[in-house]
């Protein structure tokens, strides 16, 4: 499997400064292409997804969130079909963010993983168990808990999707799993979805994510830890994360 690397500003650059990234990034890939050797999406906020869009060489966009409806009475909220005429693939669902933060949980989670597979989007559903959840030896049934309650009591394997590992305790710390821990996590959720959907899920990605750098991002994206990773920080400026996707 290619690896499949993500950029999530998270809530960082304006329009302007958007255009500028893009810019960057774009002359480096100019300069020397990545080809197929990976799958690289970025994930600006909605504000900056147009500008981003309709310069972006050789990447997906990938949006933050979604609302799981396709219009509405629902103010903030951006639609699956508003993000499609944008030229969206990638969605984000259940980044630890938005479960801790804003408060989402696994039914309104399941709701945007269905929404997104009935548009035609590939889903990125984050798992990951906080510091004390790890603490008291619990990370293997808050991982089953989270994918099961957005992926349980499915007939039929939902259409292509990528799952990120993302230990709460590792985003944004500086802290970053080791290697093996993020091993042992991402082969527990194969299992998950082998049992589940059989054969069909063996192509799903199964990425980490949690403080990846430029020089650590070989010890997770390599055959028996991960297929890729989900990158913060280090995706904020085009030189760092274009340098990032090279050593992966
Ligand atoms: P980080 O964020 O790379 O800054 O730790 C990762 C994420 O939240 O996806």
């Amino acid at each position: 499997m290619k690896p499949w690397l993500g950029a999530n500003w998270k809530m960082h650059k304006t329009v302007r400064e958007a255009r500028e990234y893009v810019a960057r990034w774009n002359s480096l890939v100019e300069e020397s292409p990545l080809g197929e050797e990976a799958e690289v999406v970025l994930f600006p906020p909605f504000t900056a997804l147009a500008a981003v869009g309709e310069a972006l060489v050789g990447a997906s966009l990938g949006a933050q969130d979604v609302y799981p409806e396709d219009q509405g009475a629902f103010t903030g909220e951006i639609s699956p079909l508003m993000l499609a005429e944008l030229g969206v693939r990638y969605v984000l669902v259940g980044h630890s963010e938005r479960r801790h933060i804003l408060g989402e949980e696994d039914a309104f989670l399941r709701r945007k993983f269905d929404a997104l597979v009935a548009r035609g989007f590939v889903p990125v559903l984050c798992v990951g168990e906080t510091a004390e959840e790890r603490r008291a030896g619990r990370t293997e049934e808050v991982l089953l808990r989270q994918l099961e309650g957005v992926l349980g009591g499915r007939e039929a394997f939902p259409g292509t999707f990528v799952v990120a590992y993302e230990p709460v305790w590792a985003i944004g710390t500086g802290t970053p799993a080791t290697p093996e821990d993020a091993a042992q996590a991402v082969a527990r959720i194969r299992t998950y979805l082998h049992g589940r959907f059989g054969a069909a899920a063996d192509g799903v990605p199964v990425v980490y994510g949690g403080s990846v750098d430029p020089e650590n991002v070989g010890g997770f994206v390599r055959p028996g830890v991960s297929d890729g990773a989900l990158v913060g920080s280090k995706s904020l400026e085009a030189d760092v994360f274009y340098r990032l996707v090279r050593n992966a």
